[in-house]
Protein backbone atom coordinates (compact mmCIF):
# COMPACT_ATOMS: atom_id res chain seq x y z
CA UNK A 1 0.00 0.00 0.00
CA UNK A 2 1.54 3.26 -0.64
CA UNK A 3 1.27 6.22 1.59
CA UNK A 4 1.62 9.66 0.21
CA UNK A 5 2.52 12.27 2.79
CA UNK A 6 0.35 15.52 3.04
CA UNK A 7 3.81 17.64 2.56
CA UNK A 8 1.72 21.21 4.05
CA UNK A 9 1.03 19.24 7.47
CA UNK A 10 4.96 17.80 7.46
CA UNK A 11 6.35 20.87 7.05
CA UNK A 12 4.08 22.39 10.16
CA UNK A 13 4.90 19.34 12.13
CA UNK A 14 8.63 20.09 11.20
CA UNK A 15 8.56 23.73 12.27
CA UNK A 16 7.13 22.93 15.48
CA UNK A 17 9.65 19.92 16.50
CA UNK A 18 12.39 22.72 15.70
CA UNK A 19 10.55 25.61 17.81
CA UNK A 20 9.69 22.80 20.71
CA UNK A 21 13.52 22.24 20.87
CA UNK A 22 14.60 25.75 20.41
CA UNK A 23 12.09 26.35 24.00
CA UNK A 24 13.30 23.19 25.72
CA UNK A 25 17.17 24.25 25.46
CA UNK A 26 15.77 28.04 26.09
CA UNK A 27 14.76 26.48 29.05
CA UNK A 28 17.25 24.77 30.60
CA UNK A 29 19.48 27.85 30.18
CA UNK A 30 17.17 29.63 32.22
CA UNK A 31 17.18 26.79 35.14
CA UNK A 32 20.91 26.72 35.39
CA UNK A 33 21.35 30.65 35.01
CA UNK A 34 18.64 30.81 37.89
CA UNK A 35 21.01 28.00 39.34
CA UNK A 36 24.22 29.98 39.37
CA UNK A 37 22.54 32.96 40.63
CA UNK A 38 20.49 31.45 43.08
CA UNK A 39 17.51 33.21 41.75
CA UNK A 40 15.98 35.36 39.20
CA UNK A 41 12.61 35.52 37.44
CA UNK A 42 12.15 32.03 36.79
CA UNK A 43 8.39 31.33 36.57
CA UNK A 44 8.16 34.05 34.04
CA UNK A 45 10.85 32.58 31.75
CA UNK A 46 9.89 29.51 31.84
CA UNK A 47 6.32 30.48 30.82
CA UNK A 48 7.14 32.55 28.25
CA UNK A 49 9.75 30.29 26.32
CA UNK A 50 7.25 29.03 23.75
CA UNK A 51 6.31 32.52 22.84
CA UNK A 52 9.92 33.51 22.53
CA UNK A 53 10.79 30.05 20.69
CA UNK A 54 8.50 30.79 18.41
CA UNK A 55 9.55 34.54 17.54
CA UNK A 56 13.01 34.02 16.86
CA UNK A 57 12.82 30.52 15.53
CA UNK A 58 9.81 31.38 13.39
CA UNK A 59 9.08 35.34 12.55
CA UNK A 60 11.89 37.71 13.28
CA UNK A 61 14.20 38.79 10.34
CA UNK A 62 18.05 38.74 11.65
CA UNK A 63 21.15 38.50 11.32
CA UNK A 64 23.03 36.70 14.33
CA UNK A 65 26.42 38.11 13.20
CA UNK A 66 25.35 41.59 12.95
CA UNK A 67 22.87 42.24 15.62
CA UNK A 68 22.24 46.38 14.63
CA UNK A 69 21.36 45.07 10.72
CA UNK A 70 19.07 48.13 9.88
CA UNK A 71 16.73 45.78 8.69
CA UNK A 72 16.06 43.75 11.08
CA UNK A 73 12.84 43.48 12.90
CA UNK A 74 13.13 44.80 16.20
CA UNK A 75 11.97 43.17 19.17
CA UNK A 76 11.58 44.62 22.02
CA UNK A 77 11.37 43.34 25.54
CA UNK A 78 8.89 46.01 27.21
CA UNK A 79 9.02 43.49 30.34
CA UNK A 80 13.06 44.45 31.43
CA UNK A 81 13.22 41.88 34.52
CA UNK A 82 12.24 38.89 31.63
CA UNK A 83 15.68 39.42 30.56
CA UNK A 84 17.15 36.17 31.47
CA UNK A 85 14.37 34.59 29.12
CA UNK A 86 15.49 36.68 25.92
CA UNK A 87 19.18 36.27 26.70
CA UNK A 88 17.94 32.09 26.86
CA UNK A 89 16.72 32.71 23.40
CA UNK A 90 19.29 35.39 22.20
CA UNK A 91 21.69 32.72 22.93
CA UNK A 92 19.69 30.17 21.32
CA UNK A 93 18.73 32.34 18.14
CA UNK A 94 22.97 32.87 17.87
CA UNK A 95 23.23 36.25 19.05
CA UNK A 96 25.13 35.22 21.79
CA UNK A 97 27.28 32.48 22.91
CA UNK A 98 25.47 30.00 24.77
CA UNK A 99 28.63 29.92 27.20
CA UNK A 100 28.29 33.42 28.10
CA UNK A 101 24.94 32.70 29.97
CA UNK A 102 27.13 31.53 32.49
CA UNK A 103 28.11 35.11 33.01
CA UNK A 104 24.57 35.92 33.77
CA UNK A 105 24.08 38.31 36.15
CA UNK A 106 27.36 38.77 37.69
CA UNK A 107 29.78 41.45 37.79
CA UNK A 108 30.81 42.84 34.49
CA UNK A 109 28.77 40.76 32.41
CA UNK A 110 27.17 41.87 29.54
CA UNK A 111 24.17 39.98 31.02
CA UNK A 112 22.58 41.73 33.83
CA UNK A 113 19.07 41.16 35.84
CA UNK A 114 17.02 43.68 33.93
CA UNK A 115 17.95 44.25 30.23
CA UNK A 116 19.84 47.05 29.19
CA UNK A 117 20.05 48.04 25.89
CA UNK A 118 23.48 49.08 25.85
CA UNK A 119 24.75 46.33 27.59
CA UNK A 120 23.56 43.42 25.49
CA UNK A 121 23.73 42.06 21.87
CA UNK A 122 19.99 41.75 20.45
CA UNK A 123 18.77 44.11 23.36
CA UNK A 124 17.11 46.27 21.46
CA UNK A 125 15.56 48.69 24.53
CA UNK A 126 16.58 49.11 28.45
CA UNK A 127 13.12 47.91 30.37
CA UNK A 128 11.98 48.40 33.53
CA UNK A 129 10.02 50.56 34.09
CA UNK A 130 7.13 49.23 33.18
CA UNK A 131 4.51 50.62 30.51
CA UNK A 132 7.19 52.08 28.27
CA UNK A 133 8.12 49.52 25.40
CA UNK A 134 5.02 50.05 23.56
CA UNK A 135 5.43 54.25 23.48
CA UNK A 136 9.02 53.24 22.61
CA UNK A 137 7.44 50.71 19.57
CA UNK A 138 5.06 53.35 18.31
CA UNK A 139 8.07 55.67 17.96
CA UNK A 140 10.55 53.14 16.42
CA UNK A 141 7.42 51.99 13.68
CA UNK A 142 6.95 55.87 13.03
CA UNK A 143 10.78 55.87 12.17
CA UNK A 144 11.27 53.18 10.47
CA UNK A 145 8.44 53.54 7.85
CA UNK A 146 9.29 57.34 7.70
CA UNK A 147 12.90 55.63 6.21
CA UNK A 148 10.47 53.21 3.97
CA UNK A 149 12.09 50.44 5.97
CA UNK A 150 10.13 46.92 5.73
CA UNK A 151 11.51 45.81 9.38
CA UNK A 152 8.32 45.15 12.04
CA UNK A 153 8.70 46.24 15.29
CA UNK A 154 7.33 44.04 17.80
CA UNK A 155 6.88 44.55 21.57
CA UNK A 156 6.93 42.43 24.12
CA UNK A 157 4.83 43.43 26.84
CA UNK A 158 3.09 41.81 30.12
CA UNK A 159 -0.25 41.90 31.61
CA UNK A 160 0.48 43.81 34.62
CA UNK A 161 1.39 46.86 31.77
CA UNK A 162 -2.24 46.58 31.25
CA UNK A 163 -2.13 48.84 33.97
CA UNK A 164 -0.43 51.69 32.53
CA UNK A 165 -1.89 54.22 31.27
CA UNK A 166 1.05 54.99 28.77
CA UNK A 167 0.40 51.41 27.08
CA UNK A 168 -2.83 52.82 25.94
CA UNK A 169 -2.03 56.20 25.02
CA UNK A 170 0.99 54.45 22.94
CA UNK A 171 -2.20 51.93 21.52
CA UNK A 172 -4.48 54.78 20.87
CA UNK A 173 -1.29 56.23 18.86
CA UNK A 174 -0.14 53.29 16.82
CA UNK A 175 -3.90 52.95 15.50
CA UNK A 176 -4.12 56.80 14.76
CA UNK A 177 -0.86 56.33 12.90
CA UNK A 178 -2.11 52.99 11.18
CA UNK A 179 0.99 51.27 11.90
CA UNK A 180 0.53 47.90 10.63
CA UNK A 181 4.60 46.89 11.03
CA UNK A 182 3.43 46.86 14.54
CA UNK A 183 3.48 44.18 16.15
CA UNK A 184 2.31 43.22 19.77
CA UNK A 185 2.93 40.12 21.70
CA UNK A 186 1.35 40.30 25.51
CA UNK A 187 2.54 37.84 27.75
CA UNK A 188 -0.78 36.92 29.78
CA UNK A 189 0.11 34.86 33.06
CA UNK A 190 -2.44 35.92 35.21
CA UNK A 191 0.17 37.63 37.42
CA UNK A 192 2.02 40.91 38.48
CA UNK A 193 4.22 42.20 41.12
CA UNK A 194 1.28 43.20 43.60
CA UNK A 195 -0.25 39.51 43.03
CA UNK A 196 -2.86 38.07 40.90
CA UNK A 197 -4.17 40.60 38.03
CA UNK A 198 -7.47 40.22 38.32
CA UNK A 199 -7.14 41.29 42.16
CA UNK A 200 -4.88 44.40 40.93
CA UNK A 201 -7.21 45.59 38.13
CA UNK A 202 -9.08 43.59 35.81
CA UNK A 203 -8.52 44.07 32.19
CA UNK A 204 -10.51 41.95 30.15
CA UNK A 205 -12.34 41.19 27.70
CA UNK A 206 -8.93 41.94 25.98
CA UNK A 207 -9.52 40.62 22.57
CA UNK A 208 -12.54 43.33 22.46
CA UNK A 209 -10.59 46.15 24.63
CA UNK A 210 -7.85 46.02 22.05
CA UNK A 211 -10.16 46.18 18.91
CA UNK A 212 -12.34 48.93 20.23
CA UNK A 213 -8.77 50.68 20.21
CA UNK A 214 -8.22 50.04 16.61
CA UNK A 215 -5.94 47.42 16.63
CA UNK A 216 -6.51 43.74 15.07
CA UNK A 217 -6.45 41.54 18.21
CA UNK A 218 -6.43 37.26 18.20
CA UNK A 219 -5.77 35.57 21.83
CA UNK A 220 -4.33 31.96 21.70
CA UNK A 221 -3.00 29.59 24.56
CA UNK A 222 1.02 30.61 24.55
CA UNK A 223 2.66 27.23 25.95
CA UNK A 224 0.65 25.52 22.68
CA UNK A 225 3.00 25.62 19.43
CA UNK A 226 0.26 25.32 16.96
CA UNK A 227 -2.29 28.12 18.17
CA UNK A 228 0.84 30.41 18.38
CA UNK A 229 1.46 29.70 15.27
CA UNK A 230 -1.69 29.76 14.09
CA UNK A 231 -2.28 33.11 15.55
CA UNK A 232 0.44 35.01 14.11
CA UNK A 233 -0.64 33.73 10.70
CA UNK A 234 -4.09 34.90 11.31
CA UNK A 235 -2.16 38.46 12.16
CA UNK A 236 -0.36 37.96 8.96
CA UNK A 237 -3.55 37.94 6.63
CA UNK A 238 -5.07 41.36 8.04
CA UNK A 239 -4.38 43.68 5.29
CA UNK A 240 -6.63 46.24 6.93
CA UNK A 241 -3.30 48.50 7.90
CA UNK A 242 -4.18 48.23 12.15
CA UNK A 243 -1.61 47.24 14.49
CA UNK A 244 -1.71 43.92 15.72
CA UNK A 245 -1.15 41.87 18.77
CA UNK A 246 -1.37 38.44 20.05
CA UNK A 247 -2.57 37.79 23.68
CA UNK A 248 -1.07 35.05 24.75
CA UNK A 249 -2.41 33.13 27.90
CA UNK A 250 0.62 31.63 29.94
CA UNK A 251 1.63 29.63 32.41
CA UNK A 252 4.15 30.56 35.43
CA UNK A 253 6.89 28.00 35.82
CA UNK A 254 5.77 25.72 32.27
CA UNK A 255 7.25 22.71 31.57
CA UNK A 256 8.02 22.54 35.90
CA UNK A 257 5.35 20.62 37.75
CA UNK A 258 7.20 21.76 41.21
CA UNK A 259 7.03 25.39 40.25
CA UNK A 260 4.07 25.20 38.01
CA UNK A 261 2.05 24.12 40.90
CA UNK A 262 3.91 26.47 43.30
CA UNK A 263 2.26 29.17 45.45
CA UNK A 264 2.39 32.40 42.11
CA UNK A 265 4.88 34.90 43.66
CA UNK A 266 6.10 37.30 41.34
CA UNK A 267 9.75 36.55 42.43
CA UNK A 268 9.94 33.17 42.62
CA UNK A 269 11.72 31.35 45.15
CA UNK A 270 13.51 28.24 44.46
CA UNK A 271 15.50 26.34 47.28
CA UNK A 272 18.80 24.90 46.07
CA UNK A 273 17.97 21.46 45.92
CA UNK A 274 15.11 21.94 43.72
CA UNK A 275 17.15 23.40 41.15
CA UNK A 276 18.26 19.69 39.68
CA UNK A 277 14.77 18.21 40.53
CA UNK A 278 13.37 21.26 37.89
CA UNK A 279 15.82 20.47 35.49
CA UNK A 280 14.72 16.56 35.55
CA UNK A 281 11.18 17.37 35.48
CA UNK A 282 11.83 19.15 32.41
CA UNK A 283 13.78 16.78 30.91
CA UNK A 284 10.27 14.13 32.04
CA UNK A 285 7.88 17.03 30.07
CA UNK A 286 9.63 15.94 26.58
CA UNK A 287 7.41 14.61 24.25
CA UNK A 288 8.53 11.79 22.87
MG1 LIG B 1 2.05 39.15 34.39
Amino acid sequence: MSYAPNEAEDAVDARKSEIAAFAHRMRHHVIDMGEAQGQGYVGQALGVSDILATVYRDRLRFRPEQPQWPERDRFLLSIGHYAIALYAALAEAGILDVEELDTYATDGSRLPMSAMATYTPGMEISGGSLGHGMPLAVGMGLGLRRRGSRALVYNFLSDGELNEGATWEAAMSAAHYELDNLVAVADLNALQADGATDSVLRADPLVDKWESFGWRAVRVDGNDLSQLLRGFEELDRDESGRPRILLCDTTVGKGVPLLENREKAHFMRVDEHEWQIAREQLEGSVES
